[in-house]
């Protein structure tokens, strides 16, 4: 199935262009329903669509189906696959008075989900369901949170409670933190997909991903993905070179006078690493979502959800050969890299090679 949980088409930055690989909302549903009838429920789900109200509606309709207690349908593990809306139950979550759903959304006037909040609501996941099978958490606006509640929320991602669903609505999924993205089972109801890759970086992933299933926690093994990593970067900035040079005012005009020349040459040469550091930062989020899915993997988590749907079968094989822990290390060590990388003028070999010997695949 090739949706917007698939790789996304490139396009051009940022712009909402509608896209065909997008998902519908009832795809979206279909595909939901179809991961929890094969037995697999994620701990934390991310909601995107063009309006809060309808992801709200969908995610109470995934609340309702949780907790329905006489549902008409069940999948493998006897999960629920849709609500009776008729029992004590349904009914409850409707009139919003089921004690275990719990909203949290942006205070009225900061607009934002204080920190308050979110531990208020650490604390009463921690607890067990009273009524119902599972506890559901549902962050509205997950997008407006600062610094410090999004790490304490980030704590609560990571050591989900037993028995919790968290589902996170968005409808500008490029203002949430890549961390917590990553954390999450992303379902487009029909809004923007958002991890972009070139042709040239997906083909490179796909064949990094089997060398990785292949050759396994060697250091040997290790070594060689770092070198082939490197390669790929260095390809990246030629070609990035090539084409800048060549539209240049420094190649068109032979008699520029000395000191533009100069001028020229260094804004060119500021021009080439930004666009490199543009497009590094794009690839490695590529390579980011790749080791997610094998986070996911790891977790046992449904395969439908892996956002690279073309080699879910190598993502598996080298998720169900790792620990939950050892899959998020490898999460947080790309992560940190990145962050190294973007923040700082470290050496990009050293930082790369830190960061890439430290993954356990
Ligand atoms: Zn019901």
């Amino acid at each position: 199935m090739n949706s917007g949980i698939a790789l996304a088409k490139r396009r051009p930055y940022k712009t909402p262009v509608p896209d065909a690989s997008q998902m519908t909302a009832s795809q979206a549903t279909d595909l939901l329903r179809r991961s929890l009838a094969n037995g697999r429920l994620g701990h934390a789900y991310l909601f995107v669509g063009s309006t809060i109200e309808s992801l709200e509606s969908h995610a109470t309709e995934l609340a309702r189906t949780l907790n329905c207690q006489s549902p008409p349908a069940t999948g493998e593990t006897g999960i629920p696959l849709e609500p009776c809306s008729d029992c004590i139950a349904c009914h409850k979550v409707d009139s919003g008075n089921f004690p275990d759903l719990d909203f949290v959304r942006p205070e009225k006037k900061s607009r934002i989900i204080s920190i308050d909040q979110i531990r208020n609501l650490t604390r009463k996941v921690s607890l067990k369901p009273t009524e119902g099978r599972y506890k559901v958490a549902i962050i509205t606006g997950a997008d407006r949170m600062l610094g410090p509640t999004f790490n304490a929320f980030l704590k609560t991602l990571e050591e989900p409670p037993e028995r919790t669903v968290f589902i996170l609505l968005t409808v500008h999924p490029d203002r949430l933190g890549e961390t917590v993205r990553s954390r999450c089972m992303r379902v487009n109801f029909g809004g923007e997909a958002d991890v972009q890759l070139e042709a040239s970086d997906a083909a490179w992933l796909k064949s990094f991903v089997g060398m990785s299933a292949e050759t396994g926690e060697g250091l040997m093994g290790r070594y060689r993905l770092l070198g082939k990593l490197m390669e790929h970067l260095a390809a990246k900035r030629d070609t990035i070179e090539e084409t800048q040079e060549a539209a240049s005012a420094l190649n068109r005009y032979a008699d520029i006078e000395p000191t533009l020349r100069e001028k020229l040459k260094e804004e060119l040469k500021a021009s080439i690493e930004a666009e490199y550091r543009r497009q590094r930062g794009q690839f490695l989020t590529g390579l980011q979502w790749w080791l997610r899915d094998i986070w996911l993997a790891a977790l046992r988590q449904g395969r439908e959800l892996l956002h690279f749907q073309d080699w879910a079968d190598t993502s598996e094989t080298v998720g169900q050969r790792l620990s939950p822990e050892q899959a998020l290390e490898n999460l947080q060590s790309i992560e940190a890299t990145q962050r190294l990388l973007e923040t700082t003028n470290v050496q990009e070999a050293l930082a790369l090679e830190v960061g890439l010997l430290k993954l356990k695949l």
